[in-house]
């Protein structure tokens, strides 16, 4: 039995290394070939590689510093307000 259905492309993308068609979503080709997948969720982080963590805990111990905090660190840098955090909180 022959389905009429339209081929369509939409949502679907080709494979560079093996020219297979595959979901728009799929993360990995038969082949083994890896889509580079844009995904905004793991960003959330900043330009921080720090731990948030360790600064918020920082923050909390020194209301004070809570405020400034975001512009001392694009302005310095996280490092070098770790440090003065950490030496604050002493
Ligand atoms: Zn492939």
């Amino acid at each position: 039995m022959m389905a009429a259905k339209k081929k369509s492309t939409r949502g679907r993308k080709t494979c560079p290394a093996c020219g297979e068609t595959t979901g728009a979503r799929t993360r990995t080709c038969k082949c083994g070939h890896e889509f580079q997948i844009k995904t905004h969720k793991q960003s959330v982080r900043g330009p921080l590689d720090y731990s948030l963590e360790e600064l918020e805990n920082l923050v909390k111990a020194k209301k004070a510093v809570a405020e400034p905090l975001a512009k001392l660190i694009e302005k310095h840098g996280a490092e070098v307000v770790l440090a003065e955090a950490q030496r604050l909180a002493q």
